[in-house]
């Protein structure tokens, strides 16, 4: 007898997460793993922010936090919005959750019904098509290709729309590859969106500030989309937080009351000194972010310089994230003594193994034959890293 609930059933576990597991397991065993798998900023949460939290735990911060998060942090958000995007959410708009995952999670499971297509376009990060099956949704994915620069056309677009299409999930910066939308092409897909007002839009932008090519443009900022449009966004990336669990989801009032009913039977208001922090984070100065910014984008000329060495490997300059996605099917049917590699996921395992690198396969992206490796890691360990696995790639025969 399986107790286990269809919905249950359908849901994969995270790749992303998984691999990383995985290399906690052998680096608990004493082997040196370098972890390339997960995606979080190797940096600690900067000084002022751990202060704010440690004043809210002296000023009694303890009592369950409101279910859609403090006013005076949605107030930070709506001001942010404001300031940074020229975004008009008012803090009624906004739904603080546990991460950025919880909150897109949350606006996923108040939009789709059992039936509806969602139109995600791929690659993807891993769990979009897994909430989508929670819901016994329908994932129309759109792929793109390195070709394109991993972004879909306007005629994709169009192509993909049908009347039971209720939902698309955009992801700029994307993770897992990096690319970025300028305007003219969000406005492009804009004027698509336009002509189907069945279809609502999550703009997934938890990647806002690690741009290396500009300002961040939002799917929210065109007035032909008003009032459809639900930014995800959260503090783990950009305030290298991803522990601290705050994310929030900005949308149409109706939308985000929705969120907040969901919210208060599922999980309640967020941490309520996480919440401090996030405040803090938002108010503060924003040097951190710039800092950061400019180390991950020596980081990302760092890796891409060394990976484009290795022969076989076909990869494009990212714009954005922290990930690096390169094309891998050259090394199909290789083999290294009794391991043969047909897909990418044998590649990654092989690399793990051989090389001691974790990796994810683009499997876990909806984009077979490429792998994703996050360099938000130590200049010494991307150095180290991909020299070796340009090493166990040579074995390959
Ligand atoms: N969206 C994307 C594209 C992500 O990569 C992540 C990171 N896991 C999230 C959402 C969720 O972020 P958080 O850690 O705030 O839940
Ligand atoms: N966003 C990160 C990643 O893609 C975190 C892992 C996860 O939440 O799946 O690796």
């Amino acid at each position: 007898m399986d107790f286990i609930s269809q919905r249950l059933q359908a849901l994969s576990p995270s790749a992303t997460l998984a691999m990383s597991q995985k290399s906690n397991e052998l680096k608990a065993q004493g082997i040196d793993v370098i972890n390339l798998s997960v995606g979080e900023p190797d940096f600690f949460t900067p000084d002022h922010i751990k202060e704010a939290a440690k004043q809210a735990v002296d000023d009694n911060f303890s009592f369950y936090s409101p279910v859609p998060g403090y006013l005076s942090l949605r107030q930070a958000i709506s001001d942010k919005l404001k300031n940074e995007n020229n975004l008009d959410f008012t803090p009624e708009q906004i739904v603080v959750g546990n991460g950025a995952k919880q909150s897109l999670c949350n606006t996923v499971l108040c939009l789709v019904n059992h039936g509806d297509e969602v139109i995600i376009p791929t690659p993807a990060w891993v769990s979009y098509v897994q909430m989508v099956n929670l819901c016994g949704g329908k994932s129309v994915l759109v792929p793109a290709t390195i070709e394109t620069d991993f972004k879909i056309t306007p005629e994709q677009l169009e192509n993909a729309i049908t009347e039971k299409s209720k939902l698309i999930i955009l992801c700029s910066p994307s993770n897992p590859t990096g690319s970025i939308y300028s305007k003219e092409e969000l406005a492009a897909l804009a004027a698509v969106l336009a002509r189907h007002p069945q279809v609502m839009i999550i703009a997934d932008e938890i990647y806002e500030h690690i741009n290396y090519v500009g300002k961040h443009e939002s799917l929210a900022q065109f007035p032909e989309l008003k009032d459809r449009v639900a930014v995800i966004n959260g503090v783990s990336k950009a305030y290298a937080m991803t522990g601290w669990r705050i994310g929030y989801v900005a949308a149409p009032l109706w939308l985000a009351k929705a969120v907040n009913k969901l919210q208060g039977q599922y999980t309640s208001g967020a941490s309520s000194i996480a919440q401090k922090a996030a405040e803090a984070a938002y108010r503060g100065s924003q040097q951190c972010v710039e800092d950061m910014r400019q180390a991950f984008m020596r980081r990302r000329d760092l890796i891409t310089g060394l990976l484009q060495e290795i022969p076989g490997m076909e990869l494009r300059v990212p714009h954005g994230a922290f990930y690096v996605f390169p094309k891998v099917d050259a090394f199909f049917g290789k083999r290294c003594g009794d391991t043969v590699i047909n897909d990418a996921g044998d590649l990654a395992i092989y690399l793990l193994e051989k090389a001691h690198v974790a990796s994810v396969a683009g499997d876990a992206f909806c984009c077979p034959g490429y792998l994703r490796m996050s360099y938000a890691t130590s200049d010494e360990n991307i150095i180290e890293a991909v020299a070796r696995i340009k090493a166990a790639l040579a074995e390959l025969k």
